[in-house]
């Protein structure tokens, strides 16, 4: 069958491949789960690994099929499967149990182990291919009316786990009663993260770069949030106006800005969220005796998050329903480059980081 693979560590090494159909039976007794893929979104990490900044093969192999964000329908499953059915969508977890504590209580995402496995990244192939086979534990069930957004999930998982492992942190405060946030970043996961605030009834001001009105700001204030451009105004001068945060969610892919939010979006007992992966060499000067002052003084919290387990892929099933009642059609509104087949996958990488593009996606086959 069709993939779309890369040599990693081979910049711009992206091809469409033959690779070999899965069967029921690679997964023992009785337990596999046969999905035919439909949908697959890209995003930044397809192209750092198509520029050779990232990604790792499968051991043994010399390539690594790409795609990480899925979309498929079951097409048969094994004779031990009670989970799901034939017809049934789902969506793919993209992390694998590694050897660590936390991957043998199904959080992969915690993992301590320096090499780590994640579908379409690191040695495990993706699927930007035509079918899979998979354990139901690492799949997620989308009910039938949110299909045409369910590639959405993968995205919005990484923006679900950030905000409920905060909330988790601020069990420390005995009572928490989150009013104002900070999304920084407006591309796919900021405005994910965004109505996932919003759904939870926060007062949400999303800092993108570009001057509004343009799409990015139109999803914003549609569902109710401030949209600031940093370009005209300075990120200290619009928290002075309707800062501080009590939760800020960081999904720039521009390390600064972390130490910016830090001086001055975090309010007192507030928690700071970084989310992007910054693969590159940056540093930057910070006035780290005031940073620490105001962190040590102000019992404020930074913490990383990556990926997301089962619970978080849950939770946005869940806000996807939510955002689809209160904000109908307004998820399908950030799917705005479909490109059809794998055979078009240079067109689909083109589009990524372009102008205008909030998800590329390919739309690898009908839905039928
Ligand atoms: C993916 C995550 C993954 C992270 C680090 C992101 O693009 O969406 O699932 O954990 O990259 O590899
Ligand atoms: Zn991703």
């Amino acid at each position: 069958m069709k993939a779309v693979a890369v040599h990693p560590g081979k910049a711009g090494s992206a091809h469409l491949a033959d690779i070999p159909e899965p069967s029921l039976s690679d997964v023992p007794d009785g337990r596999g789960v046969l999905v035919r893929i439909l949908r697959v979104g890209l995003d930044g990490t397809d192209r750092e690994i198509n520029a050779a900044e990232y990604g790792i093969a499968p051991d043994g192999a010399d390539y690594l099929v790409l795609g990480h964000e899925s979309f498929g329908v079951v097409e048969q499953v094994g004779p031990a499967v009670t989970e799901f059915s034939p017809g049934d969508y789902v969506v793919a977890r993209v992390r694998r149990a590694g050897t660590s504590v936390y991957d043998d209580i199904d959080l992969p995402d915690l993992t301590t182990d320096d090499s780590y496995f994640e579908h379409g990244i690191s040695r495990v192939h993706g699927f930007l291919t035509e079918r899979y086979v998979e354990e139901p534990r690492y799949l997620i069930r989308v009910p039938r009316a949110l299909r045409e957004v369910g590639v959405l999930l993968e995205p919005l998982s990484v923006a679900e786990k950030g905000i409920l492992q905060a909330y988790e942190i601020q069990r420390r405060l005995k009572v928490w009663w989150p009013r104002r946030a900070a999304v920084l970043g407006a591309g796919t996961v900021g405005l994910l993260a965004t109505i996932a605030l919003r759904t939870r009834g926060l007062d949400v001001t999303t800092y993108g770069l570009t001057p509004r009105p343009y799409l990015n700001s139109d999803l914003v204030e549609a569902v109710g949030a401030r949209y600031v451009s940093t370009q005209q105004t300075p990120l200290a001068d619009d928290a002075a106006a309707h800062g501080p945060h009590d939760l800020v969610f960081e999904a720039t892919g521009y390390s600064p800005i972390v130490f910016d939010a830090m001086c001055h979006l975090v309010a007192k007992n507030g928690v700071l969220v970084l989310a992007s992966v910054t693969g590159g060499m940056r540093r930057s000067e910070v006035p780290s005796d005031a940073i620490n002052l105001d962190f040590v003084l102000g019992n404020k919290v930074m913490f990383g998050t990556v990926n997301a387990s089962r619970e978080h892929f849950e939770a946005g099933v869940r806000d996807m329903a939510v955002a689809e009642s209160a904000y109908p059609g307004w998820l399908a509104r950030l799917l705005t480059h479909p490109v059809d087949g794998l055979d078009r996958y240079a067109d689909a990488l083109a589009l990524l980081g372009a102008a205008g593009v909030i998800k590329t996606y390919i739309d690898v086959a009908r839905d039928e």
